[in-house]
């Protein structure tokens, strides 16, 4: 297909998936890879040749744009200012440098890839590819990521915010456009002033498959056990040595098999022991706790605590030490408060022949974050599958129906009651 003949948001698609932005775990520094102002430059210099006043690319790699209202001083009730957000990085778990992404109609049947033929999906694999026969997708060649995620967040509001204005007869309110960098590395937000976006609500549009709303997502925990024993002469032990990681492979018994992240899906929680590590003098187990219920979670604090005094009573000898932090928060007790956030997004998918799906995120999201940040920000689909992952893919008409999706939230907002907080 000539370029020309491509939609907007495809063209915009390519161009930007094929820049470098892998971000990287464990840095200071925000941004995490400097290669992610690569991208952020090219929307900036997009954004002014739109016309766009307001476009400010900070130190920080964020990157917001406003559409102003153009509804005019007559409009009597006011609309809220709203925003759409995507994240411009793509995860360090696998290699995002020269994408060569390839446009084909799928037959059917499984993908292969003639750059890595180890590589194939299939739909016993991914149940979504048995709708897409006879659709446009975009896969890498097989050799990196494709960056979907979430490229294809950024191209669907850069459409979104072109067809906006080339269509001034549009009447909208207030629309601030945020690119923000490391959402892979967990850092995506940190640098963003959430008060002087100045918005009522946003969305990030960074889910998977059509129709797809996150508005719920884990409470979160972590901490550590440690362990320390009393090492003599094995030969001189008797009575006298304390080994800490026998101690340690008794505390691992407070993680239940059954509440493991390999044993629960959906809406369960689970109890994770991420690291143990153990010598006679000393232990240290490293764990993490999840659940969409804060009670449930507090729960599952009270059950380590529990245990922990447990195996303290049979070895008194050793000292047993645990420590909690407190982790990000379901999103779901400020939407709870905020519920035409959600809904608004749900009929502007109606309103473009998307079935709204919602889910609840088994993890935590940059939306979740603002959402206590004072920014209620749901996660909308933005139509790619297989993240972080040789086998990521994005029909070309699912990237279409979330730049629809994006117009019709600003309609709405923008034209009745709906959109009012
Ligand atoms: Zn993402």
């Amino acid at each position: 297909m000539e370029q020309k003949d491509m939609p907007d948001v495809l063209r915009r698609f390519l161009r930007y998936a094929q820049v470098h932005t892998t971000s990287a775990n464990d840095q200071d520094a925000i941004p995490s890879t400097t290669c992610q102002f690569d991208l952020a430059m090219m929307l900036e210099r997009e954004l002014k040749e739109m016309g766009l006043k307001d476009v400010v690319l900070d130190e920080h790699c964020i990157l917001v744009a406003t559409i102003p209202s153009n509804l005019g001083p007559a409009h009597e009730t006011p609309v809220p200012a709203i925003c759409f957000i995507a994240h411009v990085d793509t995860s360090p778990e696998e290699p995002g440098e020269n994408v060569q992404p390839r446009v084909f109609t799928y037959e059917g049947g499984t993908i292969t890839f003639p750059a890595n033929l180890g590589l194939a999906i299939s739909p016993e694999e991914l149940p979504a590819l048995s709708r897409l026969a006879g659709q446009r997708l975009v896969t890498s060649d097989g050799t990196t990521l494709l960056g979907a995620d979430d490229k294809a967040g950024v191209a669907e509001i850069m459409a979104a915010a072109a067809w906006l204005v080339q269509h001034p007869e549009f009447r909208h309110g207030t629309v601030k456009l945020v690119f923000t960098p490391d959402e892979e590395v967990g850092k995506g937000v940190d640098a963003l002033d959430v008060e002087k976006l100045g918005v009522a609500y946003g969305y990030t549009v960074d889910g998977d498959e059509v129709g797809v709303i996150e508005a719920e997502c884990f409470n979160a925990a972590s901490g550590s056990i440690t362990i320390q024993g009393y090492n003599v002469h094995p030969g001189y032990a008797y009575g006298t040595m304390v080994n800490a990681s026998r101690v340690m492979r008794d505390l691992l018994g407070i993680f239940p098999d059954e509440s493991a992240p390999e044993t629960t899906r959906d809406r369960q929680g689970y109890l994770h022991v991420t690291r143990a590590v153990g010598s006679v003098n000393e232990a240290k187990i490293d764990f993490i706790l999840r659940d969409f219920d804060q009670d449930a979670l507090h729960a599952k604090v009270d059950a380590v605590k529990g245990g922990v005094a447990g195996v303290q009573r049979r070895w008194p000898a050793a000292r047993i030490a645990v420590a909690f932090k407190e982790g990000y928060r379901n999103m779901k007790a400020v939407m709870d408060q905020n519920p035409k956030v959600v809904e608004l997004a749900e009929a502007a998918m109606r309103g473009a022949g998307v079935e709204p799906i919602r889910k609840a995120i088994r993890g935590g999201t940059d939306g979740a974050r603002l959402s206590f940040m004072g920014l209620p920000c749901p996660n909308l689909f933005a139509g790619g599958m297989n993240f972080h992952s040789k086998k990521e893919l994005v029909p070309v008409g699912w990237m279409e129906k979330a730049v629809q999706v994006i117009l019709n939230i600003i309609k709405i907002v923008s034209t009745n009651q709906e959109g009012r907080k």
